[in-house]
């Protein structure tokens, strides 16, 4: 029976939950399963990890570290910008917003200053994750070489 390591496809349904709270992030059980190429950082570090090994019909659940996750939260990645920089958009507390550094939330609006935190919203969380392994496949020789997989539920080209 296929098991889940590196170069196979793997489809499953999970839900992701905060430990500390019991708050639910993130789950794929209100539609299609997740997909993906294993072995080629699709996913989060520890993700991959602890489905290695893992076959179709499984139930694995386990909690991750923030550094096998989303990493650490870094007090860097917090700045202060001038609320101008923002143009024609009027910034708003708990706004998620792209720029060219790549995604950030607006977390606190000054008269001048906008409180920006370019951190991954789960950064520096421990995670819960509960996952069923729903198919394994060998990946093909063209999803190996793009590095992520194709067909329903992958990428589409
Ligand atoms: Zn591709």
């Amino acid at each position: 029976m296929t098991k889940i390591e590196n170069n196979t496809v793997a489809t499953v349904h999970y839900t992701g939950t905060l430990p500390k709270s019991g708050e639910i992030f993130d789950s794929s059980k209100d539609r299609d399963p997740l997909t993906f190429l294993v072995g080629h950082k699709q996913m989060i570090p520890g993700f991959e990890r602890e489905l290695m090994g893992a076959s179709v019909g499984e139930k694995v659940e386990f909690t991750l570290s923030a550094e096998d996750a989303y990493g650490e939260h870094n007090p860097d990645a917090i700045q202060k910008v001038p609320v101008e920089m923002f143009g024609e958009i009027k910034p708003e507390t708990g706004m998620t917003l792209m720029s060219d550094m790549g995604p950030f939330r607006v977390t606190e609006v000054g008269d001048e200053l906008v409180t920006v935190d370019f951190n991954h919203a789960l950064a520096g969380e421990s995670l819960t994750f509960n996952v069923e392994i729903v198919e394994i496949r060998d990946a093909t020789e063209e999803e190996i070489a793009h590095g992520h997989a194709h067909g329903p539920g992958g990428h589409h080209h």
